[in-house]
């Protein structure tokens, strides 16, 4: 079945004269299976309207265009949208935005394409991109859900605990944000071209209020960022990077106020630790 999708996308891309760009992160789904899969995960409906990025051939878009409201695609690659137009033919509720998605305004683009529907987000994303793009799909603060297919490693990052050696800053990120979660693999095979690692499907709900209180959200990442700086030093040391002002007694003394031990790593503090220390370091620095 996947051979025989193969050789119809290739012939396809053939006819087109196309060629595959790895800057531009193209790995085409090539089994059905796996898109429809993405779509369901999505739980994409009538109800919604969905950003897509990189459509590709429109492996993802038909299964999201069968279930959703109207589905609105961001391609780069100008050489695939007369491709699209043949693919995606009978579906009127399909379109495309010929654009980089990165510098697109997400929130005016939701507001103009899709009226009374619940804005939500699906892609196999260009790899290339995936931090870029999953900070301003967060940053937009319009899209009730992210489904997203992504390298397997990337995910577990995402989904990572405190603690683990996967934890980091954008894990805290995510996790402050969205409620991610790792719905299923995609083995290299199932793609042309074939990519090196597996990928994974996150499926993120936006949160509607943030997991813990802090008094200052900018400060809270500038404090997230600040403890992963230095990810072998201690806690007091990788802070030093971005609140050495305080002097390193001083920011000991902190993070000791804070309930913490004064030679703590900073991947051992959850959202709840964090969101104390940035409270304190904020009102230590008047
Ligand atoms: N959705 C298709 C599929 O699943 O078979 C293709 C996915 S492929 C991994 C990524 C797609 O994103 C390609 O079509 C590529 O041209 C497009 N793309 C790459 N960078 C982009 C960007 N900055 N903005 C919008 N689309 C981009």
């Amino acid at each position: 079945m996947a051979q025989n999708e193969q050789q119809a996308i290739e012939a396809l891309l053939a006819r087109h004269g196309f060629h595959f760009s790895k800057s531009k992160g193209q790995n085409f789904l090539i089994d059905r299976a796996v898109p429809r899969a993405i779509a369901e995960a999505s739980g994409a409906d009538e109800t919604n309207g969905v950003l897509e990025i990189g459509p590709g051939v429109g492996a993802l878009s038909s299964e999201l265009c069968r279930r959703a409201g109207r589905v609105v695609a961001v391609e780069l690659d100008t050489a695939l949208l007369p491709i699209l137009d043949e693919t995606m033919a009978d579906f009127d509720n399909f379109s495309v935005v010929s654009a980089d998605v990165l510098k697109l305004d997400l929130p005016a683009l939701v507001r103009e394409r899709f009226g009374g529907l619940t804005p939500i987000v699906c892609a196999n994303l260009p790899y290339n991109i995936t931090t870029p793009a999953l900070t301003a799909l967060i940053e937009a603060k319009c899209f009730e859900s992210l489904t997203v297919l992504i390298q397997r490693e990337v995910a577990q990052r995402l989904c990572a605990a405190p603690g683990t050696a996967a934890y980091g800053a954008f894990s805290v990120f995510m996790q402050y944000y969205t409620e991610p979660e790792l719905c299923f693999e995609v083995p290299p095979e199932k793609f042309i071209p074939r990519p090196k690692v597996t990928s994974a499907v996150l499926r993120a709900e936006m949160r509607r209020e943030p997991p813990v209180a802090v008094a200052d959200e900018a400060y809270f990442f500038r404090t997230v960022y600040a403890a992963f700086a230095l990810r072998r030093k201690t806690l007091v040391n990788s802070l030093m990077t971005a609140f050495g002002a305080l002097g390193k007694d001083k920011l000991a003394q902190l993070v000791v106020s804070c309930g913490l031990d004064a030679n703590v790593r900073g991947e051992r503090l959850g959202l709840e630790e964090f969101a104390r220390l940035s409270d304190a370091l904020r009102e230590a620095e008047g």
